[in-house]
């Protein structure tokens, strides 16, 4: 077949040069500034400022970046640079892209005038770098996320809403500029009563609860975020109130609500988030890789040993078919092709469970060493287990890729 023919066949795992280029220039990031740094933060348990503010000045930390990469035309913008971030270092990568959900929250769901508004609020600019936050969990809902009391209740008077309830795990909760916050308006309709709300930078009432102390990513701020009687301002609801009320007059005359807005949310960046697990993934692999050719026992190098050479070969494998189902699913989502077989949590999935099992390996390939704080992959190790947890836990997880291989109501 001539190249021709193959150009125009539509199909190609070839990255165009414009993301070759993307992602070479965010490895040496990912290299020279994030991967040097990651020990010190972990140990810190503090956001990282100043890497925010170097990553800000080269534009890499922006509103910019991020919506280049979101609306890169083959979808993998984004999975090939948060490989790379994440490759990096798991916290300070987090405390990175930890905006994007708050802003894939309002960009998602939200009006033009929405997006102009709040979005570059979430960013700030290398002089006076900024964050956001997106909370929806709470102590009683986590992944029950129909269960959430926090509760918006509309003024009609002042035109406000307004917020009380108390959110749980919160990344860049309390010291993001911009909260993004879930809250019931009808608890009697379950999720499909809910909306997405906007807090205002410095708004009362919204303060920071407890900090968590973390067994991984320990880079990135996670925290409590205590809403008392929080009053934003009509315009702050996420996609308007006028859609929002014709979308509860429906439900409320049994009609389709359409999807939860904090769902639609969560669908859309699971395969972002395959994509960190997958650079935590293979952090741990090369580094292993390189490990196994240079330990030498018993006269040979350790790598040459079947028993580590297969070890490697699984790792090596495993990171290549989660990047695969990942990549597809940013692609289907970008074509705005439906999930019918729940391919967003097959990528999370795999890629969750890859990155846990490959560090852990990788721990084994270094003996002590991969057990001692001067190597890196014991804090990777810690990392990883995160991508099992957050944004849908496996066995969520498995159970909406049960639900779609079945059809019945798995619970
Ligand atoms: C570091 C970190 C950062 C986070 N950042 C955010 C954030 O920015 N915003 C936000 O809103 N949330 C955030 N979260 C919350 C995260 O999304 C929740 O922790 C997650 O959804 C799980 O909820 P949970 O912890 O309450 O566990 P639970 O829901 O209590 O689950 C406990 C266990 O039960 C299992 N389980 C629950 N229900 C079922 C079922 N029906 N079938 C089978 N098994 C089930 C779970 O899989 C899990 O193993 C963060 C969490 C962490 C740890």
């Amino acid at each position: 077949m001539s190249s021709e023919h193959d150009a125009g066949s539509g199909f190609s795992m070839e990255l165009s040069q414009d993301l070759r280029e993307m992602r070479d220039w965010i490895h040496e990031f990912a290299e020279t500034v994030i991967r040097p740094a990651g020990s010190e933060w972990d140990e810190r348990e503090e956001t990282p400022w100043p890497i925010l503010e170097q990553a800000s000045k080269i534009g890499l930390y922006s509103l910019d970046f991020f919506a280049q990469q979101w609306l890169e035309p083959s979808g993998l913008g984004i999975p090939v640079a948060f490989e790379e971030l994440f490759w990096g270092d798991a916290g300070i990568a987090l405390s990175l892209v930890g905006t994007g959900l708050a802003a894939v929250a309002v960009s998602a769901n939200g009006t033009p005038e929405q997006m102009g508004e709040w979005l570059p609020l979430m960013f700030g600019d290398a002089d006076d770098v900024k964050l956001g936050a997106f909370g929806v969990s709470e102590p009683d809902a986590g992944s029950d996320v129909a269960a959430i009391r926090t509760r918006a209740a509309y003024h009609e008077a002042s035109d406000e809403w307004v917020l009380n309830g108390a959110k749980s795990w919160v990344t860049n909760g309390g010291i993001a500029n911009v909260h993004v916050i879930v809250a019931s308006v009808d608890p009697a309709l379950g999720s499909r009563g809910q909306a997405t709300f906007i807090v205002p930078p410095g708004t009362p009432g919204l303060s920071q609860g407890q900090k968590i102390r973390k067994h991984g990513i320990r880079a990135s701020h996670t925290a409590e975020v205590v809403l008392d009687d929080v009053r934003v301002p009509g315009r702050c609801l996420v996609g308007g109130k006028e859609r929002f009320d014709l979308r509860l007059a429906r439900i409320r005359e049994g009609g389709s609500a359409g999807e939860q807005a904090a769902m639609k949310t969560f669908e859309a960046t699971r395969p972002s988030v395959a994509a960190m697990a997958v650079g935590v993934a293979r952090a741990a692999y090369e580094y292993a890789r390189d490990y196994s050719v240079s330990r030498v026992q018993f006269g040979r190098p350790i790598g040459q040993t079947q028993a580590i050479a297969f070890m490697l070969a699984d790792m090596g494998t495993a990171v290549d078919a989660a990047r695969l189902l990942t990549w597809r699913a940013a692609w289907m989502a970008r074509q705005r092709k439906p999930f019918d077989h729940a391919e967003g949590s097959m990528s999370k999935l795999v890629a969750g469970e890859t990155a846990v099992r490959v560090t852990e390996r990788a721990i084994q390939i270094l003996g002590g060493n991969g057990y001692s704080r001067d190597y890196p992959v014991e804090r990777w190790h810690r990392d990883a287990k995160i991508f099992t947890i957050f944004e849908g836990t496996s066995e969520i997880q498995r159970m909406i890729i049960g639900r779609a291989a079945t059809g019945l109501d798995v619970r």
